[in-house]
């Protein structure tokens, strides 16, 4: 059984959304995505979010990335107001901050598990080594392997080492299980529960699979471009546990 706990630095808010909206305009044809959302992260939690597809899940996580903006709306990280500082704030928040994983890994085919990750070690402030970051995900004995050596679960760990090798505050990730099966991707998100623990990043998850809801401080449910539901779990369960 996990800690249901939220952690105890968690009455700090790393991440403050308040009255987002997104439209997309595709010629004549308009699509809100987001219809109002108001969301606080806190520091240290693991969040799940879940809901059908097309709900508007990625549009939010990659506003609150600050890979895209809103149509309306503010996000806050810090005294930062992401919403009003431009594209050159916004690169900075994501390079400094935050560490994102994809359903597909990117990894650079021609270069090892190590030297992925060092790609990012190289330009980040305060980077934790290559070598610890992919030990970190169980990988310590793959860091001379390549992409095409490594199972597909492997990969993930491989990007979520890269995304947090930087020691980002904040982990989103959009769908990392949504390739693999239950075996492998249990060990992803052991690999993100670990990172959550040991590091302290606030982490947020999208899926379409409920049951890994569980793993969850907080579990928000989505529909139709609004949060129709946020829960805080009573119970948590380890991400072995988990039945698919
Ligand atoms: P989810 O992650 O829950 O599947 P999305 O955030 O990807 O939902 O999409 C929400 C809605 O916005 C969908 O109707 C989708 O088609 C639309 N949408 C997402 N991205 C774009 C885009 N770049 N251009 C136009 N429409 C988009």
């Amino acid at each position: 059984m996990l800690s249901a706990a939220v952690p105890a630095n968690t009455a700090e808010t790393a991440l403050q959304a308040r009255g987002l909206t997104k439209t997309y305009r595709m010629g004549a044809v308009e699509v809100a995505a987001l219809r109002g959302v108001d969301l606080d992260l806190f520091s240290g939690e693991l969040l799940v979010l879940l809901g059908p597809s097309g709900s508007g899940k990625s549009t939010l996580l990659n506003i609150l990335g600050g890979l895209d903006t809103p149509t309306a709306g503010t996000v806050r990280f810090r005294d930062l107001d992401l919403t009003s500082g431009g594209e050159r704030l916004l690169t900075r928040y994501r390079r400094q901050h935050v560490g994102f994983v994809f359903q597909f890994y990117n990894l650079i085919p021609s270069l090892t598990a190590r030297e992925n990750v060092a790609l990012v070690t190289e330009i980040a402030a305060h980077p934790i080594r290559p070598e610890e970051a992919l030990g970190l995900v169980g990988l310590g004995a793959r860091l001379d392997h390549f992409p095409a050596q490594l199972s597909g679960g492997e990969q993930q760990r491989v990007a979520i080492a890269r995304a947090i090798a930087k020691r980002p505050d904040l982990l989103l990730c959009d769908e990392p299980t949504g390739a693999l099966d239950r075996e492998t991707g249990i060990l992803v998100l052991e690999a993100i529960l670990r990172i959550n623990v040991e590091l302290g990043t606030t982490t947020a998850l999208i899926t379409h699979n409920a049951v890994i809801a569980d793993i969850a401080h907080r579990v928000i449910h989505f529909a139709d471009g609004r949060i129709r539901d946020i829960r805080t779990n009573a119970a948590r369960k380890p991400p072995a546990e988990l039945v698919w």
